[in-house]
């Protein structure tokens, strides 16, 4: 008899093989392009070309696939993992995207002439899915930090016959398990919080069908959008300690959201681990736990400028989920949002500091 193992132990063990004698408990990246074939005529080994598959990779796969219940492939780029989906399970029919969610998404869809319905993440499972072949939904979305039930979307996509993706970025695979919720591949930038330090790019697709993972898998090793081995490496040791910076991260977001909707300079403040955030029900439902991602408005955008450079700690930076609390202000990259929304990944630093800081920083904004 065992019980499940919690979180911190999964992103330490899950998918490890168990070394024999001798290995390195802490194997190095392969960086190897090609491997040894051998002078027998038959099958290639697993491993014989670096486009095609790498054991650094698959260590990592084993560990994502093992948090998210299914088959994990990476790819160099959150938007490569985007694009590998839109590519083998959009057509024929309409992809329906988030109006609220990341921009690229829609603006590549577009690109590839698909034909597109935006819906605002908070109204996903009312919208019309008889002529789908794709839903992304992207909860919580980014920037908006809208949520919707997953488990209702893909009971009424799959009755339209259409496949359900969930953008799990924000939520990571320790926030949110969109296969067990129903969805049909998890697709997610592992650039932010998963990766956690800033210093990689990378994606992945988790899928638990297999004839999905293998279309998926052969949209990389054709298409070529591969991670590098170093970046893949870097992500995993970033894993190690998901559990760990997400209780902290979360932990300042609530200091920060609780302190921020008392400041008169700041309105619409959202999180959705605050109990009376529009979102907190559906959210509450089905993650898992929170994390340090939150909004919140303020008067126009020379006022973020000015509040940016008054805080000490908030640094002016796009990306989110690394150790260093940052902010950036959405509407610069296109958003459909308010000038002076700001979107803000709360660090690992001291929540004490961070509240002061930033509490400091409005209060000499003017
Ligand atoms: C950043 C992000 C992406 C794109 O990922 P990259 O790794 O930057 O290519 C996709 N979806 C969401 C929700 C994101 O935040």
């Amino acid at each position: 008899m065992s019980e499940p193992l919690g979180d911190g132990t999964r992103v330490i063990h899950g998918g490890a093989r168990v070394p024999a004698v001798g290995d390195p408990l802490h194997p190095g990246p392969v960086l190897s392009s090609t491997f040894a074939l051998g002078s027998g005529s038959g099958d290639p080994p697993t491993d014989f070309y670096g486009r095609a598959g790498n054991p650094t990779w698959r260590a990592l796969e084993a560990a994502i696939g093992d948090l998210e219940g299914g088959e994990c492939t990476l790819f160099a780029s959150g938007m490569a993992a985007v694009a590998a989906v839109l590519g083998t399970c959009a057509r024929p029919g309409t992809v329906v995207l988030p109006s609220d969610g990341y921009y690229l998404a829609r603006t590549l869809a577009s690109d590839l002439g698909l034909p597109v319905r935006l819906v605002p993440t908070a109204s996903a499972p009312d919208a019309t899915f008889t002529d789908a072949s794709l839903v992304l939904v992207e909860t919580p979305s980014n920037p908006g930090l809208d949520v919707c039930d997953i488990a209702v979307v893909a009971a009424r996509a799959h009755a339209a016959g259409a496949l359900v993706a969930v953008d799990n970025t924000t939520a990571t695979p320790l926030g949110q398990r969109p296969l067990e919720l129903g969805a049909d591949l998890v697709v997610a930038s592992d650039t932010k919080a998963l990766a956690g330090h800033g210093d990689v790019v990378l994606g992945h697709v988790t899928t638990a069908d297999p004839a999905l993972t293998e279309a998926v898998r052969t949209a990389r090793t054709r298409g070529g959008a591969v991670p590098g081995p170093m970046e893949v490496w870097l992500a995993h040791r970033g894993l190690g300690t998901l559990d760990l910076r997400l209780e902290r991260q979360a932990a300042n977001a609530r200091a920060l959201a609780t302190a921020l909707r008392e400041h008169p300079a700041v309105s619409d403040v959202r999180w959705p681990g605050l109990s009376d955030d529009p979102a907190h029900a559906v959210a509450a439902r089905q993650m898992r736990r929170w994390n340090g991602v939150l909004r919140f408005t303020l008067a126009d955008a020379d006022a973020v400028g000015r509040f940016l450079a008054a805080s000490g700690l908030v640094e002016s930076a796009t990306s989110f989920g690394g150790l260093r609390t940052s902010a950036d202000r959405r509407q610069r990259w296109g958003d459909d949002v308010a000038p002076g929304l700001v979107r803000l990944s709360a660090g690992c630093e001291d929540s004490r500091d961070l509240v002061t800081d930033v509490l400091a920083a409005l209060d000499q904004m003017g």
